[in-house]
């Protein structure tokens, strides 16, 4: 196996095209021009996303005992985003230059971080500063765009029918926590996991699927005393993290980086990113936070009711608090695409090779006959039967067998079984692997056993 190839610029055009051209992800209603940074993912994205979240679902809920899950609705009650602070403060600062109406999030200018902290302080002055695009010195003044979406519910477009779409998932463990925790009869510490859309209007979407205005997150909210949340903290990165190296990421495309106090939310006790060695640089793939009590809270003064969490075992009143950690579920699958890239030198030029682990391939098995001649399609027709309902499988019998392999080599297949001329008189197949290339011969009455065996590893 050669060595995983380092993120570099070019990176990023093989993977958006390789996902383009076979099936991976498309830009959503390409026919009309697109329709701003939003996607859809195809035949095999929707396999591998699936797998993504799939493989987080059952990490998170399955394997613990004091994580259970919900899947709550987009739309919420419109007071929820007001305690939340989304309605007030979920804002970019927007710059627009006077000259060539280009719009800016002023993180993006140059220095854009050192600007940030500037605006949060109240004290930036735009004027003066020059367009990074046209250099002319004749940018606005920065002003506070809101992200969400806003729609109304039912037939009158007032302010009493305001509804915005959800831009996060973790709101709604919020404000079911206490029916989670009474209907599940839940001790605290415990934690909700949840898997949904949300949607941003981002000024400036981009980078393919890391940035765009509606994706899903995965979000788990662990509650617990107040005195647990610094330790549950540094638990949870480690946890986190071991879930990303799982995925098949090498540890040195992954790295923590914790917040500066001035970067993070003034309730927020501390806060690191996962990050990713994505080729268009270190970016931002999880987020683990220690949010205190103070969501809780908010909810509790705006709704009226009382959040508090009695302790039987303290014997004491309190108002959880709240780790989190929250993942991208495009964002993660676009980390998995580009961990997995692989190139290697062959005799036909180039061996493009998803490294896939077998829990994310689209298809874990493709069943080949060696050529079209009806003889063997009867054959391999039988044997993908035998296969399918175990795995998910895919069948090709079109072109040269050796273009074949590469076809599923590119798309992450880790195993085909090739039915020949010899099978039909021996009843065995071919079975060769991905990543070594070597081939096995079996008979058919033990495919399904050895497929399975293979793909466990
Ligand atoms: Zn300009």
């Amino acid at each position: 196996m050669s060595r995983r190839s380092d993120p570099r610029p070019e990176l990023f055009d093989k993977i958006t095209s390789l996902a383009k051209r076979r099936g991976f992800v498309f830009p959503s209603s390409e026919i009309y021009g697109g329709a701003g940074a939003t996607w859809d993912f195809g035949p095999l994205g929707v396999e591998l996303k699936n797998n993504v979240k799939r493989s987080w679902w059952r990490a998170m809920t399955q394997l613990r005992d004091d994580v259970v899950g919900i899947d709550g609705a987009i739309l919420m009650h419109p007071r929820v985003w007001e305690a939340s602070g989304h309605v007030e403060n979920f804002v970019d600062p927007l710059i627009e230059c006077g000259s060539c109406r280009k719009r800016y999030r002023i993180d993006e200018l140059p220095d854009g971080d050192a600007l940030m902290v500037r605006w949060r302080a109240g004290a930036l002055d735009s004027s003066g500063m020059p367009c990074p695009s046209c250099n002319e010195k004749r940018l606005s003044q920065p002003r506070k765009f809101n992200l969400m979406f806003k729609t109304f519910v039912g037939p009158v477009e007032d302010s009493a029918s305001v509804a915005w779409l959800r831009p996060e998932t973790a709101q709604s463990i919020y404000v079911d926590f206490e029916n989670v925790q009474q209907s599940m009869r839940r001790k605290l510490p415990f934690g909700i996991a949840q898997i949904g859309k949300a949607f941003r209007n981002e000024i400036t979407p981009g980078n393919f699927i890391f940035r765009s205005r509606e994706f899903e997150q995965m979000e788990m909210q662990y509650f617990c005393h107040p005195s647990q949340a610094g330790a549950l903290f540094d638990q949870w990165k480690g946890v986190r993290k071991a879930w990303h190296r799982a995925l098949g990421t090498p540890e040195e495309w992954l790295r923590f980086r914790d917040h500066a106090m001035d970067e993070r939310a003034h309730y927020a006790a501390a806060a690191t990113d996962i990050e990713f060695r994505f080729p268009f640089g270190w970016k931002e793939l999880e987020g683990i936070h220690n949010r205190t009590d103070y969501d809780l809270k908010r909810h509790a003064e705006c709704s009226g009711k009382n959040i508090e969490y009695f302790d039987d075992e303290r014997k004491e009143h309190y108002v959880p608090n709240v780790v989190e950690t929250s993942v991208g579920a495009d964002r993660a699958t676009f980390a998995v695409l580009c961990a997995a890239y692989d190139e290697e030198p062959d005799k036909e030029g180039t061996r493009v090779v998803l490294r896939f682990t077998p829990e994310l391939a689209p298809y874990k098995v493709a069943i080949l006959p060696l050529s079209k001649k009806p003889e063997l399609s009867g054959l391999a027709g039988e044997v993908w039967a035998k296969v399918r309902p175990h795995v998910m499988s895919t069948y090709d019998e079109t072109q040269a067998i050796g273009r074949r392999y590469r076809r599923q080599d590119e798309i992450g297949t880790p195993l085909c079984v090739t039915v020949d001329f010899d099978s039909l008189t021996d009843r065995q197949v071919t079975i060769r692997e991905r990543d070594s290339m070597a081939q096995v011969r079996i008979p058919i009455d033990e495919l399904v056993p050895t497929l399975k065996a293979k793909l466990r590893g």
